[in-house]
């Protein structure tokens, strides 16, 4: 088998909660315990949504809790000149066009009105990748069997927005690629961006990672712990408490007291039907 690389890939928008511990915990556990590399990598890409210094913080917090990565630790920000190649690699294979509807004009499922050409000259243009109307699915680690059909479900996608951003969806899968991922371990948010992620791997001769999806951790109205439902941040000194919690809440066995809980987690990390 080849080297296991799994990764942690953090948007830098604020401090890491009790939900970003389990992913990063999940990713770490998963990679080290096959004898892998685990990459960090800060999603910065989305700009204006960043928050200064909340990168170093996020560092900061992953050493208080022993998570070590290996290498340097990516940005997005820096990665522009890989994200327009990859780009123009989608505009030869005619696999992308420029589209000038609004976010409220396009709606939530694209229905291609500007695939012929865009409509509006002279308004700034998005651009977006073809999908298909074929079922594209992935074997989920712990979810199982997960598919959707692009052109019904999502429609053609945006991969570099009118504002001139790079999207979330092509930076990922151009970056895991770049970092040799072989192994994706994050929140389950992000199942349904998968098959769109897939369709961007196909369409650019990428490998495919194997997938595991962690249970969202909520709070007590039932919302996924974020910046946006206020989230606490992880408490200095309860580093112990915080990891036995996230241990629990991924399925393993509970460690005996006094056990070192990084090296207990690795050893018995195991994957199994919803964790
Ligand atoms: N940056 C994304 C987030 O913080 C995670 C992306 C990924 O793991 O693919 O939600």
């Amino acid at each position: 088998m080849n080297e296991v690389v799994g990764r942690f890939a953090p948007s830098p928008t604020g401090p890491l909660h009790f939900g970003s511990l389990v992913a990063a915990l999940a990713s770490w556990a998963d990679a080290r315990a096959r004898g892998g590399r685990w990459l960090v990598r800060m999603e910065d890409v989305d700009e204006p949504r960043c928050v200064a210094g909340a990168d170093r913080e996020i560092l900061r917090t992953l050493e208080r809790f022993g998570l070590r990565w290996d290498g340097e630790v990516m940005y997005q920000s820096a990665r522009g000149a890989a994200y327009r190649e990859a780009l123009e690699r989608l505009k030869e294979l005619g696999a992308a066009y420029a589209c000038s509807c609004s976010r409220k004009e396009a709606g939530e499922v694209y229905a291609g009105t500007c695939r012929a050409g865009a409509r509006e000259a002279g308004k700034p243009v998005a651009w977006r990748v073809r999908v298909e109307d074929v079922e594209v699915g992935f074997d989920d680690r712990v979810c199982g069997r997960f598919t959707q059909n692009l052109a019904r479900d999502v429609g053609d996608f945006v991969v570099l927005r009118a504002d001139g951003l790079f999207a979330y969806q092509l930076a990922v899968v151009v970056d895991d690629a770049a970092q040799g991922v072989t192994d994706v371990v994050r929140g389950a948010d992000l199942l349904d961006s998968t098959p769109r992620q897939i369709r961007l791997q196909r369409l650019l001769g990428y490998p495919e990672p194997r997938y595991l999806h962690v249970p969202v951790v909520t709070n007590a109205a039932g919302e996924k712990l974020s910046k946006q439902t206020l989230a606490p941040a992880l408490a200095e000194g309860r580093e112990e408490e915080d990891l036995r919690a996230a241990l629990r809440f991924l399925g393993q066995p509970e460690a005996p007291r006094g056990v070192e809980l990084l090296r207990w987690a690795v050893e018995k990390w195991r994957v199994s039907d919803g964790l």
